[in-house]
């Protein structure tokens, strides 16, 4: 299979490129990102040595480009991980977040019209639900939940599951939506809370939490989110949305502790800042139809997860100080340093 990974010089999707290769060597991986802040070469450094892949420069949203690729490549599956990610900053500008999540996706999807595709697959978030109530442990998200979105993020990302169900409906576009928790582990961008605290623990500076810290997560490690989106692709239902989660709800602050103890660091470190505007308090997945429909379990402990992260920061210290050391510098001070 001829498989265009958009967005995959970013976390989830240079993970899911390096999940693929190893797992399935005879298919054919073309990365299309941006690169944006957020898109990094070095995070694909390994895979550019392989032989089954390739790198494309390009903007989902530029639609002679994207055309021009699927020419020249012929995909059979595109699974789009491109997107602006983080809440905060559409929160600040939400307009590059109407571009590139649903402007971007409206173009591959117009693609995938033009010249024929075997499966697009959307990866979205559990944030298009909106929040739970932290006094209510018994609700959970299920596909059938309503939308509900609190951010510019996930309401960019809501509208992109939108488009996503009216091409399958109109154009009869042989789609699949994930829709997964937050994830953690290895080339996470530093501006995400568990890479975040880690960075900022390892030197020794103030741990940044958001109001009182109570805000529930669900967490995932990314290599499990991966392995279900590879589920899906070969045999998920076309026209479905799967909830992926694997019911590990921690609050921020439990994130933050635990964190601190991997790495013997005083508690003293953590300092609650002005809380984030429309703050979402608890996400909660139900994972039932992934893993009664496809048998997907997590196969990750948060215990071991958070370690082998913990570890990977610490084994990869240029990684992140490339990237800590250049215009994210400016945008941490922005908002952590002048609150
Ligand atoms: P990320 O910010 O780490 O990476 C995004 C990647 O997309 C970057 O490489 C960036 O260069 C690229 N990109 C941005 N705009 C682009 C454009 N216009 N054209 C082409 N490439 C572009 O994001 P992530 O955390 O890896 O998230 C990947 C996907 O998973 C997103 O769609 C996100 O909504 C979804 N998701 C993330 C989480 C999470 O916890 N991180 C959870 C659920 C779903």
């Amino acid at each position: 299979m001829n498989i265009i990974v958009t967005g995959g010089a970013g976390f989830i999707g240079s993970n899911f490129i390096y999940y693929m290769l190893k797992k399935h060597p005879a298919d054919r991986i073309i990365c299309y990102d941006k690169l944006t802040y957020a898109g990094n070469m070095e995070t694909l450094e390994k895979a550019l040595t392989k032989e089954n892949f390739k790198f494309i420069r390009g903007d989902i949203a530029d639609r002679k480009a994207v055309y021009r690729m699927f020419e020249m490549e012929k995909p059979d599956v595109v699974v789009n991980f491109a997107a602006e990610s983080h809440v905060d900053r559409s929160i600040e500008n939400p307009e590059v977040f109407l571009q590139t999540n649903v402007i971007g996706t409206s173009v591959l999807l117009d693609a995938c019209r033009k010249y024929g595709i075997d499966r697009y697959h959307q990866v979205s978030t559990d944030e298009v639900y909106g929040d739970l109530p932290l006094d209510r442990p018994d609700l959970f998200f299920t596909e059938n939940t309503n939308l509900h979105t609190s951010s510019p993020y996930s309401a960019s990302k809501a509208g992109a599951d939108l488009l996503v169900m009216a091409y399958h409906r109109t154009y009869n576009i042989p789609i699949t939506i994930s829709r997964c928790s937050n994830n953690y582990g290895p080339f996470h961008f530093p501006e995400k809370l568990i890479p975040l605290m880690i960075i900022n623990a390892l030197s020794d500076k103030k741990l940044p939490v958001y109001g009182d810290g109570r805000n529930v997560r669900d967490w995932l490690f990314v290599g499990d989110h991966c392995a279900a989106i590879d589920l899906i692709l070969r045999k998920g239902r076309v026209g479905e949305i799967y909830n992926i989660g694997g019911h590990n709800e921690r609050s921020n602050l439990d994130v933050v502790r635990t964190i601190l103890q991997e790495l013997g660091k005083s508690e003293d470190l953590i300092e609650f800042v002005t809380d984030r505007k429309g703050h979402d308090r608890r996400y909660a997945i139900d994972p039932s139809k992934v893993r009664n429909e496809l048998g997907w379990e997590p196969a990750t402990a948060f215990e071991d997860g958070i370690k082998e992260t913990v570890q990977w920061y610490l084994n990869n210290r240029d990684w992140w100080m490339g990237i800590i050391s250049g215009d994210y510098q400016t945008y941490y001070e922005r908002m952590y340093d002048n609150r």
